[in-house]
């Protein structure tokens, strides 16, 4: 973003679930954006969509196909509401955690002409975030989003407990 520009913010997570979930990240975004000032658009919650279109990946781990197919749904909603609102560029936040690879966001952008890449990761971007989010007060998630990477998490904490039971 350069100096001069005029945000706007695109809150598009049909990925998330439960919907409970999704409902608590969409107010800390909405809290964030009266913060700063900024305009906030929150697209359709299709979950329905979001399962179709990684269907037969449910199982796969994170990093792989079922995530590439879910940054080219995101990135291809994004690309749409910026068609709609005439905004001559785009970008997403997806490349900030370190659980993502950048590379597949990037790829997934570049179907779209709008889409500029960015990388957060960069200048400690994950650190930042984590500052803000103390700052602010603003809720930061412990999974990804979808029902598959709260389930890895689960299947995680246990096997850290039995591990730990097991000493
Ligand atoms: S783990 Fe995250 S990026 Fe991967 S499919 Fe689930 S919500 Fe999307």
């Amino acid at each position: 973003m350069d100096a001069g520009d005029d945000p706007t913010l695109f809150f598009s997570n049909s990925n998330i679930a439960p919907k409970a979930e999704y409902d608590k990240r969409l107010a800390h975004a909405k809290k964030l954006a009266a913060i700063w000032g900024v305009r906030l658009i929150e697209d359709e919650y299709d979950h329905e969509a979001w399962r179709e279109t990684v269907r037969g990946y449910e199982d796969g781990p994170e990093r792989g196909e079922r995530c590439r197919r879910c940054f080219a749904f995101s990135l291809a909603r994004a690309n749409r509401m910026a068609e709609e609102l005439g905004v001559a560029r785009f970008t997403t936040t997806l490349t900030l955690s370190s659980h993502k690879v950048s590379r597949m966001v990037f790829e997934a952008g570049a179907r779209h002409e709008r889409y500029e890449p960015h990388n957060f990761k960069k200048k400690n971007g994950e650190r930042r975030s984590r500052e803000l989010c103390d700052l602010y007060d603003l809720y930061r998630q412990d999974y990804c989003g979808c029902e598959f990477s709260l389930r890895d998490r689960e299947r995680a904490a246990r096997a850290r407990a039995e591990s730990v039971g097991a000493e």
